[in-house]
């Protein structure tokens, strides 16, 4: 019965024209949201809840891209100022000394067959600096990523595996029906990348930040292709770090 709702929801794809803009069938977002919602329905209680957090910490940043980007910044600038300058806090303290290294062409080092990107050192002092107070502050704009991290699977060479954290994994094997079915992601990923068109532009959620940091603050205008790179040696400068990029 699932797989034909979760087929049934893949079909609507391609009508689907917007990202996080119309919030019905031609919305992305909504489509997925859908898809995690029969799932939640219909299976025992997910280990995902309001407050848990792991996956927001160290090396886990999202990828966003332009379009993705497109949604999530009116939801940060339309937070309270307080909490604005707390984001802007978090990201200069937390990721400022390590903002090089999540430039494309800087980025990562091999951890065993894992390619990683904040050194291990620091990994347990750095969260997504739009986590406030355990919670995601841009709930309703969160990119793609976070919005299926821990309801999906996704296929990858030949195999359809979970797409959440060990935790989670670990409490579908023990708790779920063995012929658990959850929706696959690929889908909505390949229609992620056809709505971003040729040449898309992406970075690390921290970056996208810092490129749009202004003082203490953040800026009103909303960037669609920011210079990642200038924006790391600005925030970078007024932290008395040169030289990094
Ligand atoms: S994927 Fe794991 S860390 Fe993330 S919310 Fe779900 S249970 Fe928590
Ligand atoms: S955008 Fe929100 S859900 Fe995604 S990593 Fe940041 S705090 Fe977590």
């Amino acid at each position: 019965m699932l797989p034909a709702v979760y087929n049934g929801l893949v079909r609507m794809l391609p009508d689907v024209t917007n990202v996080g803009g119309s919030w019905d069938e031609r919305d992305l977002y909504w489509v997925m949201e859908q898809a995690g919602l029969h799932a939640q329905a219909a299976h025992p209680e997910f280990l995902c809840r309001s407050g848990c957090n792991h996956c927001c910490t160290g090396d886990q940043m999202p990828l966003v891209s332009s379009i993705e980007w497109r949604v999530l910044y009116p939801t940060i600038y339309g937070l309270p100022e307080g909490s604005r300058r707390l984001i802007v806090r978090q990201l200069r303290e937390q990721w400022g000394p390590i903002l090089h290294m999540l430039l494309k062409g800087h980025a990562g080092y091999l951890d065993g067959e894992q390619l990683r990107i904040v050194p291990k050192a620091v990994e347990s002092c750095v969260h997504c600096p739009l986590l406030l107070f355990g919670k995601c502050s841009a709930y309703a704009g969160r990119p793609f990523q976070c919005r299926s991290f821990g309801t999906f699977a996704r296929q990858a060479a030949g195999q359809v595996e979970p797409f959440m954290c060990g935790q989670a994994r670990a409490h579908i094997d023990r708790n779920f029906p063995t012929d658990t079915a959850l929706p696959i992601l690929n889908p909505y990923e390949s229609k992620l990348v056809a709505l971003e068109g040729p040449n898309p532009v992406a970075a690390l959620l921290p970056l996208w930040l810092a490129a749009h940091v202004e003082g203490a603050d953040f800026s009103q205008t909303c960037t669609l292709q920011p210079d990642f790179g200038l924006a790391v040696s600005r925030l970078q400068a007024t932290l008395g770090l040169t030289g990094k990029v």
